[in-house]
Formats: C-alpha cells, structure tokens, sequence
C-alpha cells in the first residue's frame, strides 16, 4: 500500500481531511494485507474540486493480487442465481426508466469484475449475450450462459456494467477509460457504488477495509463527465437488493477522454447531512437488523 496526495478523479491536490485512522492487521479484513504491520495515520480525504472522498491509502498492484487475484481467490460453491435476482431487475428498471431501452433481446453485454455473473446471469434470461471480464481469469463454477474472459478482444458491446467495482479501483479513471476505449462508441454503460459518506462524515468509521472511493451523486458526475461520458441520469437511491444506499448512473460512451472540464463542487459534508442521505441510511439499516434484505447481501 502507498499514499497519494492527489485525488485519483480530478488529480487536484486540494483536499480537506474527513478523519486520520491507524489500522493493524486484527481490523476486520486487513490481517489479508497487514499480517503484523501497521499503518499509522492514514487520511479519509475530500476532494475541494471535485467533491469526491477517498481513503489516502492506495493498493498496489501486489495488494490488488493479494485481494482480488486466483492464488487467494476464495473456492465458491454454486451459485444460486435467483438470490442475486432482486439487485437485477434494480439495474433493469433503471435502465428502462431513464432511457428509451424497453427490451434487451439480443443485447450483448460486458461485466466488468462481474465474479460469477451474479448480477448479470439474468440478463440471459432476457435473451441478451453476457461476457464477464475478469482480468485474472480463474476457473469457477457459473452459469453455461454465461462467459468470463481474461482481456476484451471485441468492442461490440451494447452495455458495459460496473456493478459495485470502482470504489475497489486506486486509479478509477484510468480503469474505466482504458475498458471504454475498447467497446464501441455509444455503448450504453452503467456504473453502481456504495454510497458511504453517512458513516465518514457521521460514523466517523475507517470503512471498509476493500473499500478506497466514496462517490456521491455530483463526484461521480464528475468521474463521467471526466471520461467524455454523455451523461443520462445519476441518483442517490436505496439499492443492492433494497439493503444498501448506493448510486447509480448510466451514460453514452463517447470515448473522449478529457480532465478537469466541467466539474462542478458540491459540498459532500452538506450531501452526507441531507435528509435523503440520514432517510436512506436509516431504511438500509432497519432492513439489515431487522434481516429484510436481498438474500445476496446476507451472503
Ligand atoms: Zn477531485
């Protein structure tokens, strides 16, 4: 792990600290990376350009081995698909309210960092083709509906989906520019994190110890605007099986790679101390307590 001083969306180095933290190996999930060392001091920052907050505290390519590579990779057992069904048609739904799609028969679709196709499996069911990216392609036990490819070797994509990966990513911009460059121009693509800041801003938290990007809706506006993506609709909703604030956006590819135009600052303090932001955090955790969510969260 390493820290940066500069803010992985906009490379602006004017930032404000959210919190300092200190973490050894006996955190919950960092005995993965630490073992018996510790890290002192590490930031929870915010970006005053473009609003986005990050963890100062990056992976590097050895960490991302470590996390997210075969030789660690946990042995899954089969996967049941109809548990993940409820987080599908959420991307469903959004997509055909917020465009003029009304059916995905023939669709071909890219999953990036889609795992076992857990969320996209359904949408074979819809006739549509899935390939599922995974850069360290490892043998699992998925669908036969499905594809998991180790490198993009066709643009022909109609929707690219990042289902919960770019708050995992050091350097999202990157990431996400070199996939898009690849698929075709005008390729539908929707982007779905975690939406945290209620637990930095209010909780005070470390987080979660995978977890190195917090977007709300404006920072992530800013990362498509940042990648030349044509934007169509961002929100701040109650998603991932009805357990988890999350936002989601969706944009036309158009491949026009640019930085810091157009970026507009709203204060993430101010967005994390919103009504919508305390009433979602709030649902999301009675639905956890009270053990009514998705049964994908639960797993
Ligand atoms: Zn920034």
């Amino acid at each position: 792990m390493y820290k940066v001083c500069n803010c992985p969306i906009c490379y602006s180095n004017r930032l404000k600290s959210v919190s300092e933290h200190t973490v050894d190996g006996k955190a919950t999930g960092w005995s993965y990376l630490l073992n018996d060392n510790v890290v002192e001091n590490y930031k929870i920052n915010s970006c005053l350009n473009c609003g986005l907050v990050f963890r100062n505290l990056r992976f590097s390519d050895a960490d991302m081995d470590i996390l997210y590579g075969s030789a660690t990779a946990p042995k899954h057992r089969k996967c049941r698909y109809e548990d993940y069904y409820d987080r599908s048609t959420e991307i469903v739904d959004f997509l055909t309210s917020n465009t003029n799609l009304r059916s995905f028969e023939g669709f071909k679709i890219l999953d990036v960092g889609g795992g076992r196709g857990e969320v996209t499996e359904y949408f074979t069911k819809l006739g549509c083709r899935v390939d599922i990216l995974e850069f360290d392609a490892t043998p699992m036990e998925i669908s036969e509906d499905l594809r998991v490819i180790g490198q993009l070797t066709q643009e022909d994509y109609d929707l690219v989906i990042f289902s919960h990966i770019l708050e995992h990513i050091t350097e999202p911009v990157k990431f996400l520019n070199e996939i898009l460059q690849k698929v075709k121009l005008n390729s539908l693509v929707y982007l779905e994190v975690p939406y945290e800041l209620v637990s930095y801003y209010v909780f005070n938290t470390k987080g979660h110890y995978e977890h190195l990007n917090y977007f709300n809706s404006q920072s992530l506006k800013n990362m498509i605007v940042s990648i030349g993506g044509n934007q169509i609709c961002v929100e701040k909703k109650l998603g991932f099986g009805q357990s988890l604030p999350v936002i989601s956006g969706v944009f036309y590819n158009n491949k026009t790679f640019q930085t810091n135009h157009n970026i507009e600052y709203k204060s993430p303090l101010r967005d994390s101390l919103s009504l919508d932001s305390i009433v979602l955090y709030v649902i999301s955790k009675i639905r956890q307590i009270t053990g009514k969510v998705s049964k994908s969260h639960k797993q």
